[in-house]
C-alpha cells in the first residue's frame, strides 16, 4: 500500500539521512526502483511529473501500475507515490487518482498567492493523509534557460510557507535541474543553514541531484536535507546502456530484438544508479 512520505521523511531529518525521489516514466523505471529499494530494504518515493503522467496516459494509469506492481512484487518498504512540480490542477489530478504525494510548484507566483493556493492544498491532502511538498524560489535549469548559479530562497519566505503545515519544503540553494553547467558555483550552505534555522524540523528538499558532488550532497544532508530527487542521472544511465546493446549489434543476435531483452540493460543501469544514490543518501536499511 502506498503510504504519505510524512513518517519516512521526518525519520530520515531525525536519523541523518536522505530518502531518495527516483522519477519514473514507464514499468522499466518502476520496476526497477521498486525492486532496488526492496532488496536494500530503504523507503522510496516514485516521482512522477506532469508530462510523465501524461506520457503514460494519465494518473490513474500511474497508480494501477505502482499498486499493482507492489502487490504482486510483494514490496513492503515504504514507498510514496508523488507528483513532481505539480500546478494546482494537477495536483487536484492526483488526489483524486490515489497518489500518496504531491508537490504544488508555486514558486513562480508571488509569495502571497503561492501562501492562498498552498493553504488550501495543506487542508486537501491532510484530510486524505496525503504529504504535501511545497516549493520557494525557483529551481532553475537548462530547459528555463538558466545557466551559471541557479537561484536562493529567501529564508524568511521559506519559514512563512513551512509555518502553513506543508509536510516538506524545497528551497532553491543553488541547485539546478539536469546537468550542471561548467561554470556552476556549488550549492549554497549558507542559505540552507539560514533555512535549516528558521524552519527547525521541517524535512528540506534538495531538486537536482543528478551531478551535485558526493560532499556536497553529505553536507546538505547534514544541514536538514531529508529527501533528494533524482530523474536525470537515471536517464542517462538507461541510455547509455541501451545504446552499447545496440551498437554492440545485440538487437540482431537470436531474439535480442525482444523488448524484454532490448530493455535490460536500461534497466539494470537504473537500479545500479538508484543503489549508488540510497547508499550515498544512507537511506539502506531504514525501510
Ligand atoms: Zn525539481
Amino acid at each position: 500500500m502506498l503510504v504519505s512520505a510524512k513518517e519516512m521523511l521526518q525519520k530520515a531529518k531525525a536519523g541523518h539521512y536522505a530518502v531518495g525521489q527516483f522519477n519514473i516514466n514507464n514499468l522499466e523505471w518502476t520496476k526497477a526502483i521498486l525492486q532496488t529499494a526492496q532488496e536494500l530494504n530503504s523507503p522510496v518515493i516514485l516521482g512522477v511529473s506532469e508530462g510523465a503522467g501524461k506520457y503514460m496516459t494519465g494518473y490513474k494509469t500511474v497508480v494501477g501500475m505502482v499498486n499493482g506492481m507492489m502487490e504482486e512484487l510483494n514490496i513492503t518498504v515504504p514507498v510514496a507515490l508523488h507528483l513532481d512540480h505539480g500546478s494546482y490542477e494537477g495536483c487536484m489530478k492526483c488526489i483524486e487518482a490515489g497518489f500518496s504525494s504531491v508537490m504544488f510548484d508555486g514558486s513562480h507566483y508571488p509569495i502571497d498567492e503561492n501562501v492562498a493556493k498552498t493553504t488550501e492544498l495543506v487542508k486537501i491532502t491532510a484530510e486524505k493523509g496525503m504529504s504535501l511538498e511545497a516549493e520557494v524560489g525557483s529551481i532553475g535549469g537548462e530547459e528555463d534557460g538558466v545557466v551559471g548559479k541557479g537561484e536562493c530562497a529567501d529564508p524568511q519566505e521559506c519559514k512563512s510557507i513551512a509555518d502553513l503545515g506543508v509536510t516538506m519544503l524545497a528551497a532553491g540553494i543553488g541547485n539546478i535541474h539536469g546537468k550542471y553547467p561548467e561554470n556552476w558555483e556549488g550549492l549554497s550552505f549558507e542559505t540552507l543553514d539560514a533555512i535549516q534555522q528558521l524552519t527547525g524540523e521541517m524535512p528540506l528538499v534538495l531538486h537536482g541531484g543528478t551531478g551535485i558532488p558526493e560532499d556536497m550532497i553529505k553536507k546538505a544532508i547534514s544541514l536538514g536535507v531529508a529527501k533528494i530527487n533524482v530523474n536525470t542521472e537515471c536517464q542517462l544511465a538507461f541510455a547509455d546502456a541501451t545504446r552499447k546493446y545496440v551498437e554492440a549489434g545485440k538487437d540482431l543476435e537470436g531474439k535480442g530484438f525482444d523488448p524484454r531483452k532490448l530493455l535490460a540493460p536500461g534497466a539494470e543501469a537504473i537500479k545500479a544508479t538508484v543503489k549508488e544514490k540510497m547508499e550515498l543518501f544512507g537511506s539502506v536499511g531504514k525501510a
